[in-house]
This record gives structure tokens, C-alpha cells and sequence, in this order.
């Protein structure tokens, strides 16, 4: 099946009879005839859902539809995108290890991993998304466990080389794990890449409405744990499963179902079955909508450009941006809703631009349907120094403008009137 029929087919297949829409099992537990059988649930010997904290049929289902447009082996929904940041680290690295992290990332996962992950022992790295392989290469040492990126940085814009950062990680017995939230895998697919995991906030485009929170992690299965050499936890006994071998009991799947049988288990981070039905539903029309979210942003990135009273733009569709030719390879299909820009004068004078918007809402949010419009030095990135601030690539003066699916003609007036307002 192709991408678009996949977003709508996969994962719910009903049989004769069955509801033709994936119903929500909106129900905590579920009912067996046997002891043994639900003895052997919990061993991981039998597949099926026994508790909603590990599993559940809805959650499953939109699982198999995001596994099957990644091309991963598996994939586990969680309750919010840094949950799944959180599992997809805490899955390899514990007190003691060190991750290596691209600096432009979400100013939320910044905080988890410099702040909240390192609280629990675990240090990172920051580097720039433009350093050279001998620069990962020197950052790498023998407690690291693992390199962490976004294919389109948020708000920054700057796109990882996939493939050339995959290919230093791997070199060095490294998985690569990328958050690919704002191109979706409409428009890119990491795996395809030699990336090893992929995460999504699917709060974002996935979702697409602003309607639920949610997070993913999906597992291309393509990372050999045992050649590695540097994941005992993935080749020894499990003591909190009897014993269990991850790699020899679940092969490729093996680090998907790890982060279930353990970090779910341990931190409940689940979805909600009705938030993973409206994901389920949000995915339906992915495809139609990034187009759409990517046409439109495509033009009012140039007519910013245009723009006397704009300093800069970045949009990596934009020709002559600094990550135009990455993503050409990256992102052929378009750059997805997301422009930013730095308007000229002082901060001051952004907040008044977004004062002025009357179709652009100023929300703390991004990738919806509807265009909307944040500050990050005062709302998302509040939280970071000056220097993390540039190390991610804001300034007081930067806006994230966020290109939803309107008829470009009125986003374009209402950039109109708010510029002549300033
Ligand atoms: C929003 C976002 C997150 C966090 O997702 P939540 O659902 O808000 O927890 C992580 N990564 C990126 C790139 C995001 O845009």
C-alpha cells in the first residue's frame, strides 16, 4: 500500500460484522476464562491486552498505523511527546551513561534532558546540528548510549543530515534517535536514512486539530543491540521479567518491547484510548493536510522575504536558506506549515506584530490546522539561558509563525493588515 491508503487502512482491519470505524475500548482491563492465560499475558509469552497501562486494542491499532507509515517494526504510544522522549532515552541510558543531543531541539526536551535527566545521572552532550563528524566523533566516549536529533528542528528550523549522523553513530556501536514531529512521515521518513528510532509529539501534525496530546516511539528494528556491545540490558536477564532476553526473545522488536514491558510498566505514561482514536482520525488526512500546510507556508515564507520589515526568514523551502540543499534531500515534498522569522526593532515589536493578527491566534502551540502564532524568548524557550537561547537559534525578536490550512489568501491578508499596524 502507498503512503496516503496506508493512513486510512492500516491498522484496523475489521472482519466480517466488526465496526467499520476502531472503536475506543474505553475500559481499564479485560476478561479471561483462565488464570493460566493471563499468567502467561504477563510473561510475555502470549499476545493480547490484559491492562491499559501496557496495552490496549485502540492504542494498538494506531500504533500498527504509525508503525506501518515510518516503516518501523513496532511503535508505542505514550501520553505526550516528552513522555516519549523521556521512555526512548531512559530505554538505554541510565545513572552513570551519557547521551550526545543536537542543541537545536524543542525548548521542552532541552529541559528534560539538561535538567530533569541529568538529575538522574545522565549527561548530555550538546552539539551544534551543523558539526562535523570528527566533532561527534570526539564527543562520543565509552558511557555513551546514544545520539538524539529533530530531522526540522522546532523553532529553529535547522535540518539534521540524517544519513551522515547516522552513519557516524553507527560507526561507534551508536543508535540515532530522531524526533520527527514536524515533518511527519508525510514528508520525511528518518529510517529510510539509517536512523534507528523515531519519536513524535503527535500533539502536532500528526494529530493535527489541537485536540489531544500525544507522543510515539517507533522502532525501525534495523539496530543490532548484541554487535553493539554497549546494551548489556538488551542481551542479559531481565530479573523484573524471569529472567526474559530481550534480543533473543523479540529479535528486531527488541528495544520497542522493552520500553513497554519495563517503562511502561514502571511510569505509566499511556495514552488515552480516546485521545489515540482522534489521533487515529487525525492521521486519516496527514497527507492532504501537509501538503496543504507546506504549499501555504512555502508563500508566505517568500512574501516575508519580501518584506522590508522583516530582518530574516528561515524556511528550509526557501531558496538561499542556510538548510535549503538538506532539504531538498529531506524534505522533497515540502517543509512542512512552520516559518520563522525575526521582525526588525526589539522585542517589543514582535509582541505588537502578534497583537495585531486577527487569524493568526497567539497560542502555545504549533502545527494545528488553524494558523496560529507564538513568541518563543517569552513562552516555549522562557525557561532557557541567553546562551541555550542561541544555541538553539532564537533571538528576543523571533516568531514562529505556524501556516495552518486556510485559503492562503486570507493568511496572507492578515499578515497584510498586522505589518501596517507596525
Ligand atoms: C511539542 C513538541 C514536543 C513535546 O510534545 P508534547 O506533546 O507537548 O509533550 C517534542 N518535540 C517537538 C519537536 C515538539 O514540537
Amino acid at each position: 500500500m502507498k503512503f496516503e491508503t496506508k493512513c486510512v487502512q492500516a491498522g484496523w482491519e475489521p472482519k466480517n460484522g466488526e465496526p467499520r470505524v476502531m472503536p475506543i475500548y474505553q475500559s481499564t482491563t479485560f476478561k479471561f476464562d483462565s488464570a493460566q492465560h493471563v499468567a502467561d499475558l504477563f510473561d510475555l509469552k502470549a499476545p493480547g491486552h490484559f491492562y491499559t497501562r501496557l496495552s490496549n486494542p485502540t492504542l494498538d491499532a494506531v500504533e500498527q498505523r504509525i508503525a506501518a507509515l515510518e516503516g518501523g517494526v513496532g511503535a508505542m504510544l505514550t501520553s505526550a511527546g516528552q513522555a516519549a522522549s523521556m521512555i526512548a532515552i531512559l530505554n538505554l541510558a541510565h545513572s552513570g551513561d551519557h547521551v550526545i543531543s543536537a542543541s537545536t531541539i524543542y525548548g521542552g526536551t532541552v529541559n528534560l534532558f539538561g535538567v530533569t535527566l541529568q538529575k538522574l545521572g545522565i549527561e548530555f552532550t550538546w552539539l551544534s546540528p551543523d558539526a562535523t563528524d570528527e566533532e561527534i566523533e570526539t564527543a562520543i566516549r565509552p558511557n555513551t548510549k546514544a545520539i538524539f536529533g529533530e530531522t526540522l528542528a522546532n523553532p529553529a528550523l535547522a535540518v539534521l543530515d540524517l544519513e551522515r549522523w547516522a552513519n557516524v553513530a553507527h560507526r561507534n556501536g551508536l543508535p540515532l534517535i530522531i524526533d520527527n514531529t514536524f515533518p511527519t512521515p508525510y514528508l520525511c521518513r528518518p529510517f529510510e536514512f539509517g536512523v534507528d528510532v523515531v519519536i513524535h509529539a503527535t500533539t502536532k501534525y500528526m494529530d493535527g486539530h489541537a485536540m489531544s496530546l500525544g507522543g510515539c516511539i517507533v522502532d525501525s528494528g534495523n539496530f543490532d543491540w548484541a554487535a553493539s556491545g554497549r546494551f548489556p540490558e538488551f542481551t542479559n536477564p531481565d530479573p523484573s521479567y524471569h529472567g526474559l532476553v530481550y534480543t533473543e526473545a523479540f529479535g528486531k522488536a527488541a528495544y520497542i518491547v522493552k520500553a513497554r514491558a519495563q517503562l511502561m510498566r514502571d511510569m505509566g505514561a499511556q495514552a488515552a484510548p480516546l485521545n489515540a482514536f482522534l489521533l487515529g482520525v487525525g492521521i486519516e488526512t496527514l497527507p492532504l493536510r501537509m501538503e496543504r500546510h507546506s504549499a501555504n507556508a512555502q508563500v508566505v515564507a517568500e512574501w516575508l522575504a519580501n518584506n522590508p520589515k522583516v530582518e530574516w526568514v528561515r524556511y528550509p523551502g526557501l531558496k538561499g536558506d542556510a538548510y535549503h540543499e538538506l532539504a531538498k534531500k529531506y524534505l522533497p515534498k515540502g517543509s512542512a506549515g512552520v516559518v520563522t522569522f525575526g521582525v526588525k526593532g526589539t522585542r517589543k515589536d514582535a509582541q505588537r506584530l502578534m497583537d495585531a493578527m486577527k487569524l493568526a491566534a497567539i497560542v502555545v502551540h504549533v502545527a494545528d490546522a488553524r494558523t496560529c502564532v507564538l513568541h518563543p524568548a517569552s513562552m516555549t524557550h522562557r525557561q532557557l539561558t541567553d546562551e541555550q537561547l542561541v544555541a538553539a537559534g532564537i533571538s528576543p525578536t523571533t516568531i514562529r509563525y505556524s501556516v495552518g490550512i486556510e485559503h492562503i489568501d486570507d493568511i496572507i491578508a492578515d499578515l497584510e493588515q498586522a505589518f501596517a499596524q507596525i
